[in-house]
């Protein structure tokens, strides 16, 4: 089983291909998702006929045992979340692998993929890739392709998600304020903040602007 340890407006524009989605909107709701998945798991119990007298029987069983929780392994943009998640299975009984690049991506014994997407979609080719997607990045690219080429989603001021250029042609589009993946958990009063803070924005350019708070990359590399 391979998770996916994003959230839903992370996993909606990009996922490695058969990963299980969590569908998380927060990663706090990730134990919560943990707990509830392998609990089923759990409850599987064995089938012991006491009766038996096949040795070779009894020892598979034993075998079998420690296999109660699935073999996980788990993704996230650039690897924090998944020590995060790591920890969080490890105090669940599941013991650790790390999952190494090139190795045998989805089929080993695997727990965490080091380094995160990020680190993927810089050293994996696309033809060999079982990425699907752009990955979205917490800066002002917004989101990632392979190569780590920028990729095509614009970000929503309104929820900070990736939109598309899609999105941007709906009705609940409005710059600044809403996309289609917001506009109805906004209520008019929250939008018509967000169009106040837009027109501040434009009037001072800096004031409560998307870039509030960023380095200038010149600068900080020059001090190096
Ligand atoms: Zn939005």
């Amino acid at each position: 089983m391979v998770i996916d340890v994003r959230n839903t407006y992370e996993t909606r524009i990009g996922t490695f291909r058969g990963a299980v989605d969590p569908s998380t909107t927060a990663f706090r709701e990730f134990p919560s998702w943990v707990d509830h998945q392998f609990q089923l798991v759990k409850m599987e119990s064995h089938q012991s006929d006491s009766t038996a007298d096949n040795i070779s029987e009894l020892k598979e069983t034993q075998i079998q045992e420690p296999k109660r929780l699935p073999r996980v392994a788990m993704y996230c943009t650039g690897g924090i979340r998944c020590e995060k998640a790591s920890s969080f299975l490890l105090s669940k009984g599941f013991k650790e692998v790390r999952w190494k690049l090139n190795s045998d991506h989805f089929k080993g014994l695997v727990y965490h993929l080091e380094g995160g997407i990020l680190k993927y979609l810089e050293e994996v080719p696309r033809a060999e890739s079982l990425w699907d997607g752009e990955c979205f990045v917490f800066d002002k690219r917004v989101s990632v392709e392979h190569g780590l080429v920028q990729g095509t989603y614009k970000l929503c001021y309104g929820c900070k998600q990736p939109v598309s250029d899609a999105d941007m042609e709906a009705p609940e589009w409005e710059h600044g304020v809403s996309c289609p993946h917001c506009f109805s958990m906004k209520s008019d009063e929250e939008k018509e903040r967000a169009r106040a803070r837009q027109r501040q924005f434009q009037a001072w350019g800096i004031i409560g602007g998307p870039d509030k708070g960023r380095r200038d990359p010149a600068k900080s590399s020059s001090k190096q």
